[in-house]
């Protein structure tokens, strides 16, 4: 199978979010530089040269870098062969942009920017240790839009006492930045992380359901394409990169804790450090056999809006979807919708849809 998109973690931050369970390391020039130079050691030795449609950096912050080793990262990046309709993204931290940082990202093929600005509300910044300033957000936005046109901006939400007006705040904000991708998350209490330690407790989930569906109903009203769980855009911006993931295609992952699929093996790279400046780069691998494939197809294919194409993957699996999995079981009981030839989760299910992507794991009918 051909992989079409690659990804590369740069794992260095300026401050460490309350929340952030990401493999992440306070930002330190003389490791950011051997960090590079074990990441360019994997990708020459993993990377075979063939043609991505997407590359997407991402952390941690990589905009965080410093100029020398923003350079040595492009320096690595140059080898990559792109489609001439590719998608190159990368995550930047707002106070980081400048137009210096922009002119060398726009000079490295760079053409989508990511931004996670999560809240606007001053009363979550210490329970969440990060801060904004509206005119800064503002100000910086519009720079990067002399540069770039694709843009994406993350929303947080679900915070604990979170209301929905003050999550109406956010949206209002999110609004007037007018950008033509945002990815939206609930808070998650996830282990390893401060709010963890602090035994914070979540937002109840009859709450964290009615903002998630006022989101919906928030962006679609302005015009949003809502096409997958979690993301929303404007006709013609959705995520390249992204896509690949969900439609099950394969791809590279490299860095620090990163994950990839290649040549029917899902790897994990390793968390610590000391072992990938050593080049000991992979935790874990897994051959994906058949059954774990179609699990696959239906778990991450689903998490899309349209769902799964029924042609599609009896051509993939020389197998009708419905003979696989137990569709009829839960499209009665209203889970599952079979429309326009796609299996897609019905609207109301969608704050649910763990609940019901599980199912699909040891799922194949024998
Ligand atoms: S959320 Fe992002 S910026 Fe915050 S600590 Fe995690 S990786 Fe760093």
């Amino acid at each position: 199978m051909k992989r079409s998109a690659l990804y590369i973690h740069i794992p260095f931050c300026l401050d460490i979010c309350s929340y952030c369970d990401f493999c992440k390391f306070y930002y330190d020039d003389n490791y950011a530089n051997k960090y590079l130079e074990s990441l360019d050691r994997e990708v020459s030795s993993f990377y075979k040269k063939d043609l991505m449609k997407s590359i997407y950096i991402g952390g941690g912050t990589p905009s965080c870098l410093s100029p020398t080793n923003l350079e040595r990262l492009f320096s690595i990046t140059k080898k990559i062969k792109l489609l001439p309709q590719y998608e190159f993204t990368f995550e930047c931290n707002i106070k980081d942009i400048s137009e210096e940082l922009l002119k060398i990202l726009k000079a490295n093929r760079v053409n989508r920017i990511s931004i996670g600005i999560e809240t606007i509300n001053e009363k979550f910044y210490e329970f969440l240790n990060r801060y904004n300033d509206k005119k800064e957000i503002k100000t910086k936005i519009a720079l990067v839009k002399k540069y770039f046109t694709n843009i994406n901006i993350d929303l947080m939400y679900g915070f604990p006492n979170e209301s929905i007006d003050d999550l109406k705040k956010d949206l209002d904000f999110f609004k007037e930045l007018d950008v033509p991708h945002i990815s939206i998350y609930s808070l998650i209490i996830e282990e390893n992380t401060k709010l963890f330690i602090q035994k914070i407790k979540p937002l109840a989930e009859e709450i964290e359901s009615d903002m998630y569906y006022y989101i919906i109903k928030y962006l679609k009203e302005l015009g949003y394409v809502h096409y997958e769980i979690s993301n929303f855009s404007k006709e013609g911006y959705q995520s390249i990169h992204n896509l690949t993931y969900w439609n099950n295609e394969e791809y590279y992952g490299f860095g620090l804790s990163s994950g990839g699929y290649v040549d029917g093996i899902r790897y994990t790279n390793t968390r610590s450090l000391n072992n990938y400046l050593k080049g000991n780069y992979r935790l874990e691998e897994e051959k994906i056999n058949l059954h774990t494939n179609m699990e696959n197809e239906m778990i991450l294919g689903l998490r899309k809006i349209e769902g799964v194409n029924k042609k599609h993957f009896l051509k993939k699996f020389c197998s009708n979807v419905e003979d696989i999995f137990d569709i009829i079981e839960m499209i009665n009981e209203n889970w599952l919708q079979d429309k326009d030839g796609y299996i897609s989760i019905v609207e109301d299910k969608l704050y649910l849809s763990n609940h019901i992507l599980v199912n699909f794991i040891g799922g194949v009918n024998e």
